[in-house]
């Protein structure tokens, strides 16, 4: 079965909640045997996920999971007006070009990405503005580093979009 797992750094959380969190679309791994025999000890709701304390049934090792079955299902409403399906990658993309070259890695950035998601999807509504995306975007790396939410902001105020803010973002690269 594939679902949308999130694999935790067994390190001590440093930021959020959760920790540092890490979201793939996988089949439920060991992380230590890499193998797809495992038991769940224990499943409990939070907001975010269902968490899961599992334990492989090859070499018994012990590990938490938080799991959502699917991605959110939510429509975006652009500056035109015309609307189309919410997807993570888009809005990935934007904050990895926002933290380029920043001393943050890919499990760090992809929590902020999880929160970033998580307010996106809060309210229930199955539908979203673009620019309500922009302004959670702009809120979260201002929580998270300056130079971020500097790039980020000056982009997105001047460019209208994070679809453009990408595409000068990688006019900038070349
Ligand atoms: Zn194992």
């Amino acid at each position: 079965m594939v679902i949308y797992q999130s694999v935790i750094s067994f390190n001590p959380p440093r930021r959020g909640p959760f920790g540092v969190i890490r979201l793939v679309w996988s089949p439920m791994l060991c992380p230590e045997c890499k193998k797809s025999d495992t038991k769940v000890l224990d499943s409990r709701n939070e907001i975010r996920f269902v968490r899961r304390r599992r334990e492989c049934l090859r070499c018994k090792f012990r590990f938490t999971t938080y799991e959502r079955i699917e991605p959110p299902k939510i429509q975006v409403i652009k500056r035109s007006g015309a609307v189309e399906d919410y997807q993570r990658g888009k809005v990935a993309n934007g904050i990895y070009l926002a933290f380029e070259k920043r001393p943050f890695g890919t499990s760090e950035i992809e929590g902020i990405i999880n929160d970033i998601e998580f307010e996106i999807t809060r309210h229930k509504d199955k539908m979203v503005h673009s620019k309500q995306i922009g302004d959670i975007i702009i809120e979260r790396l201002k929580e998270a580093d300056e130079v971020a939410y500097l790039r980020f902001l000056s982009v997105y105020k001047s460019f209208g979009s994070a679809r453009k803010f990408q595409r000068e973002a990688e006019k900038l690269n070349k």
